[in-house]
């Protein structure tokens, strides 16, 4: 007799922008999630789940559908499978409560992932919650001294205005990381033609800040091995933090140059310079050196060096403390 199977159907029971806030938190997880309310109906699936399961195009694993049908049941239950390419699944079925709901949640682990992936994709699932408590906790609190009691000059408006753009800023910067990653991953010509035009358009959106700028660009600057999209990327956040962390009147040198089979961006302020043992922190996601009343999110050398790497290229910093910082791309010709 035919196996009767539910196939699951993701059903939305919260509203439409919950499931994207939820989604776009529940996709980082380095493991498939289902969620089903009382009745049986799964309500919530993430990406890695939808893989694995089949509904993204791709073959569902073997045995998988009919694995999560049995877990999704009733109570605690744990069963594993071998997948095709070798991996070994782990699928947990658990009560789980969320936001007054009653759920039943589906877990599926790889558990043939390396616990270094897991654990550093876990780790930066906290960070990103811990980055955005922060700003979160003094809105909310703002907000509700506003309500509270009189806020004549709106101070508590403007903070909280404050702290909604930061956890805004986090948000957007977020999102330009993972747009990066995933046109890591799509086949198309990685190639910068027009690098010096490039660097110009930089240099003038900063124009605003009235800082004057000293653009140095080789002659026959040579392509690239990068994006024209991701070469802009890169300068902006040199530029914009040789902005951000050094005062007028001194100036900002940005200097493009080619030395044998790399093409070299150069990025130089006369600020306060970053001390030896904290250059090489600077280049993790979240990490920020504090610089009081300087707003920023931690993200942007990050996401220049996720890039860099990605694209075969090396990212550094020359700095003095007193003196000033040169921050450095190193990027393949590409003929
Ligand atoms: P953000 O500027 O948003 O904090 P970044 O990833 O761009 O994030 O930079 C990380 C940290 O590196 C900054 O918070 C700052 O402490 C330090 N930093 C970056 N650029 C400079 C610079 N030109 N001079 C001094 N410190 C810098």
């Amino acid at each position: 007799m035919a196996e009767i199977l539910h196939v699951p159907v993701v059903e939305t029971v919260l509203v439409p922008e919950d499931v994207e806030l939820y989604a776009a938190a529940l996709d980082i997880l380095p493991f498939g999630l289902m969620l089903y309310d009382e009745r049986g109906t799964c309500v919530f699936a993430n990406k890695r789940a939808l893989i694995l399961i089949g509904l993204t195009g791709r073959p569902a694993e073997a045995g998988m559908i009919q694995a999560v049908d049995r877990t999704r049941a009733a109570g605690p239950r744990t069963e594993h499978l071998r997948g095709q390419g070798g991996a070994l699944y782990e699928v947990a079925g658990e009560p789980l409560a969320i936001g007054g709901l009653r759920l039943h949640a589906v877990r599926i682990a790889d558990l043939t992932l390396e616990d270094d992936v897991m654990r550093s994709q876990a780790t930066a699932a906290g960070d990103l919650v811990h980055t955005l408590r922060g700003p979160l906790t003094a809105l909310r609190g703002y907000l509700e001294l506003s309500v509270e009691e009189p806020d004549p000059r709106g101070d508590y408006v403007q903070r909280a205005l404050d702290a909604a753009l930061r956890v805004q800023q986090i948000v957007d910067d977020i999102l330009s990381l993972a747009t990066l990653v995933s046109s890591g991953m799509e086949e198309r010509e990685i190639r910068c033609e027009d690098v010096g035009a490039i660097a110009h358009q930089a240099v003038t959106a900063f124009e605003p800040s009235g800082r004057l700028f000293r653009l140095r660009i080789e002659d026959a600057i040579p392509p690239v091995a990068m994006t024209s999209a991701e070469v802009r990327m890169v300068l902006l956040n040199f530029i914009g933090n040789a902005v951000k962390y050094s005062e007028a009147p001194a100036p900002i040198d940005v200097d493009i140059a080619r030395e044998g089979s790399m093409v070299v961006f150069a990025v130089r302020d006369y600020g306060p310079g970053i001390e030896p043992q904290k250059q090489s922190l600077i280049f993790r996601r979240y990490h920020r050196l504090g610089v009081r009343g300087v707003q920023g999110t931690g993200l942007g050398l990050a996401a220049v060096r996720e890039l860099t790497l990605q694209r075969g290229g090396a990212v550094y910093v020359e700095s003095e403390v007193g003196s000033g910082s040169t921050f450095f791309v190193r990027i393949p010709v590409k003929a």
